[in-house]
């Protein structure tokens, strides 16, 4: 038995200091903009390299502020990836923009930077590149395209807290980072959380602004912001978390490197052209908040079944109490809520392919080699079993 991600263990871990921390706040009874907020704030600004980093209320309000601060509004048009989690298209769509979505790279899962200039037109605002499962887009490439035409970069980071390109961290390369604290990130909180980073002071002034409804004085608008604030309970339990990342991020990584050592040697080992592992790109310091395979074709594990071999691997492992994920299944073009957009199927194979090739392996801090070694032996039960096509 493999749970696909085990919180509990790691709270047991840490339970006093959360707990003290939690109570400091209770006892003080300040909860909204206070201490923990802005001591968190200066901690992780520090972590990932930004002079400002200013809390919100989750990952998806840092996109969403992130995209206020530079002015995104009805007509404009933002480049994303056509293959993320929902929020980074629908912060854009929200605003009343357009997302413009571009393909993927087929090994990285992270969009394609050559494909951005073919993308750009005369309503292009902003790009935002995600990094995806925890691994940077390559940015210098996206930064280069961004600045032909002088458009800023917002970092869809939330995967990627503590990841590197070379040696920048996540959230520092472009104009904004957007950090998510949901529960089963890399750093969770108990509960919601987020953050927005930048080194641009007059950015984080734009953002501090926004999100707490544009007060300036309190109770004089000077524009329309919302509340997107941080509590100070989530600020507390994460500055306690963030202390640990570091430890859990090469965690994380070394469980990466396990997983490879053992799916080489296995039988697994021999299907590499059916099945392919995550990918390190050059200069990237990948903090795996996913480790995501990817199984080609088709398979039958009974006679006459044949369907996708993503899907049966996925059934053949929860089957023996393996936890695992898809990640996900429908590219953003091709969601029901986009329809309005105009894409089709086919327009962007890599994504598509995507969605129906990859699965999530369990890759969390408190994972066990033996544990390892059991998906790894499974998935390859699997794939002695099954009966391929591609
Ligand atoms: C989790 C996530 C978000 C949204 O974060 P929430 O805190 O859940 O709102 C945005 N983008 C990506 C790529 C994410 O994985």
């Amino acid at each position: 038995m493999v749970p696909f991600l085990d919180l509990k263990t790691q709270y047991a871990a840490i339970r006093e200091e959360v707990e003290a921390a939690v109570s400091r706040v209770l006892e003080s009874q300040q909860f909204i903009l206070g201490p923990e907020v802005e001591g968190l704030e200066k901690e992780l600004g520090a972590y990932c390299g930004c002079e400002h980093a200013i809390g919100v209320a989750s990952g998806t309000d840092a996109l969403l502020v992130a995209l206020m601060a530079i002015g995104i509004g009805p007509g404009d048009e933002v480049i994303t990836s056509a293959y993320s989690f929902f929020a980074s298209a629908g912060s854009i769509w929200r605003l009343g923009a357009r997302p413009v979505f571009v393909d993927i790279d087929p090994v990285t899962y992270n969009l394609n930077a050559d494909l951005i200039e073919g993308a750009i037109t005369e309503r292009t605002k902003a790009i935002m590149p995600v990094h995806l499962y925890g691994q940077t887009a390559a940015m210098d490439p996206i930064l280069a395209a961004a600045a032909k035409r002088n458009l800023p970069v917002i970092e869809d980071a939330a995967q990627a807290i503590g990841a590197r390109y070379q040696g920048r961290p996540a959230g520092s390369i472009g104009d904004l980072g957007c950090f998510s604290f949901f529960p089963s990130k890399n750093l969770g909180a108990a509960g919601d959380g987020g953050m927005v980073t930048t080194g641009d002071p007059e950015l984080a002034d734009r953002v501090r602004l926004l999100h707490n409804h544009g007060f300036r004085p309190k109770y004089y608008n000077k524009v329309v912001g919302g509340n997107f604030r941080l509590d100070e309970l989530q600020a507390a339990v994460l500055r306690v978390k963030l202390r640990y990342l570091p430890g859990w991020t090469e965690k994380r990584r070394a469980n990466a490197a396990t997983y490879r050592d053992l799916f080489r040697s296995s039988t697994v080992g021999n299907r590499l052209s059916t099945v392919s592992l995550p990918a390190e790109a050059e200069g990237c310091y990948h903090v795996y908040h996913q480790f995501v395979i990817r199984a080609r074709g088709h398979s039958a594990t009974g006679p006459g079944h044949r369907s996708g071999a993503r899907d049966n691997l996925a059934g053949y492992l929860r089957e023996n109490d393996i936890g695992c994920e898809v990640y996900y299944p429908v590219p953003l073009h091709l969601q029901e809520c986009f329809a309005s957009l105009g894409y089709r199927e086919g327009d962007f194979p890599e994504a598509e392919r995507a969605a129906n090739e990859t699965l999530a392996l369990p890759v969390y801090p408190e994972l066990r080699r033996s544990q390892i070694a059991e998906v790894v032996e499974t998935t390859g039960q699997f794939w002695a079993l099954a009966d391929f096509s591609s």
